[in-house]
């Protein structure tokens, strides 16, 4: 079976979790994530049955080097398409700090992608790049849609603080977009952990750039400048091996374990860095960083309780 779900940076299954263990007045912000990420989950997989991976070879030579980047304000609406035109490419800073940091964000990401592999853009033909900020009411995610936008929660202040914030989540999200123009990998079983696993490779690359962090010096955490007081250290970390379970309380806790994972991961991505390889017997990386939304037959470590 095919599935290419939507590319959330959180989880369904963790923000299942978290709704079953909170209280009623908490579910609603969460719930309405969950519709919100079904219906787009829908129209992604519309998208990508009809898109077809460009073969290798046909890259066109490009002048490339320079992003172009417009940031919309979505004014907390759940449209699809793009609202105000906020900020693009050449202007200044404005007062919404969530279209600067979206902005930075999307020209760190194509800093590294063109100095390091000399890739221009998402397509690597200059692809204008579009951020739409502020999507929805105290919404729980950001999403790379498919369609060559990336949409950026607030969040509810619990689970997610404003997501524009994650450099690495830029980088995860933007990289999901990469990998569709490359390989366009079906977002499921062994192809879509494969698919997860580059993007929050390259999502902590893109921070470590900028920060001019060794893979050794970093922390490897995915989302720490974004997860609220109930997700708080991280979404994942790709460094040391953990999990997060249920307590009786509503937070979710992060604890780590060197136990292997319940169950088999569908696959181990070759390690990107040095960080990534260990010389002590560990788990498959997907098994020990989880599951992500829609990548079937790996395990939920993160998300069992
Ligand atoms: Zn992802």
């Amino acid at each position: 079976m095919s599935h290419q779900p939507l590319a959330c940076i959180l989880s369904p299954d963790l923000l299942r979790k978290v709704a079953r263990a909170s209280a009623s007045e908490r579910r609603s912000p969460i719930l309405s994530t969950l519709e919100l990420d079904q219906s787009f989950r829908r129209r992604r997989t519309e998208l990508a049955a009809r898109q077809i991976a460009r073969p290798v070879g046909a890259r066109a030579a490009a002048a490339g080097g320079a992003p172009n980047r417009s940031i919309y304000d979505q004014e907390h609406s759940t449209e699809y398409i793009p609202g105000t035109l906020v900020r693009k490419e050449g202007q200044g800073p404005v007062d919404d700090v969530s279209v600067n940091q979206a902005y930075d964000g999307f020209g760190l990401t194509y800093k590294l992608f063109w100095d390091i592999f000399r890739r221009d853009s998402i397509d690597d033909q200059g692809m204008p790049i579009l951020g739409l900020v502020h999507y929805g009411e105290a919404y729980d995610n950001a999403f790379w849609d498919g369609a060559g936008h990336m949409f950026f929660g607030d969040g509810d202040g619990q689970l997610l603080t404003d997501t524009t914030k994650g450099l690495d989540v830029i980088g995860h999200e933007l990289t999901h977009g990469v990998t569709q123009h490359e390989a366009n990998l079906t977002y499921s079983g062994q192809s879509g952990a494969l698919n997860e696993s580059m993007s929050d490779v390259m999502g902590s690359l893109v921070r470590q750039y900028h920060l001019n962090q060794s893979a050794a010096k970093a922390d490897w955490l995915i989302g720490k400048d974004i997860v609220g007081p109930e997700l708080a250290p991280a979404l994942r970390s790709m460094k040391a091996p953990a999990r997060r379970t249920s307590t009786t309380t509503s937070r979710l806790t992060w604890i780590t374990t060197s136990a292997p994972p319940r169950t088999t991961a569908a696959c181990t991505p070759t390690p990107a860095s040095p960080t990534m390889r260990s010389t002590s017997p560990q788990p498959p990386l997907e098994a020990r960083r989880g599951r992500h939304p829609g990548v079937s037959g790996t395990t939920r470590c993160w998300t069992q309780g």
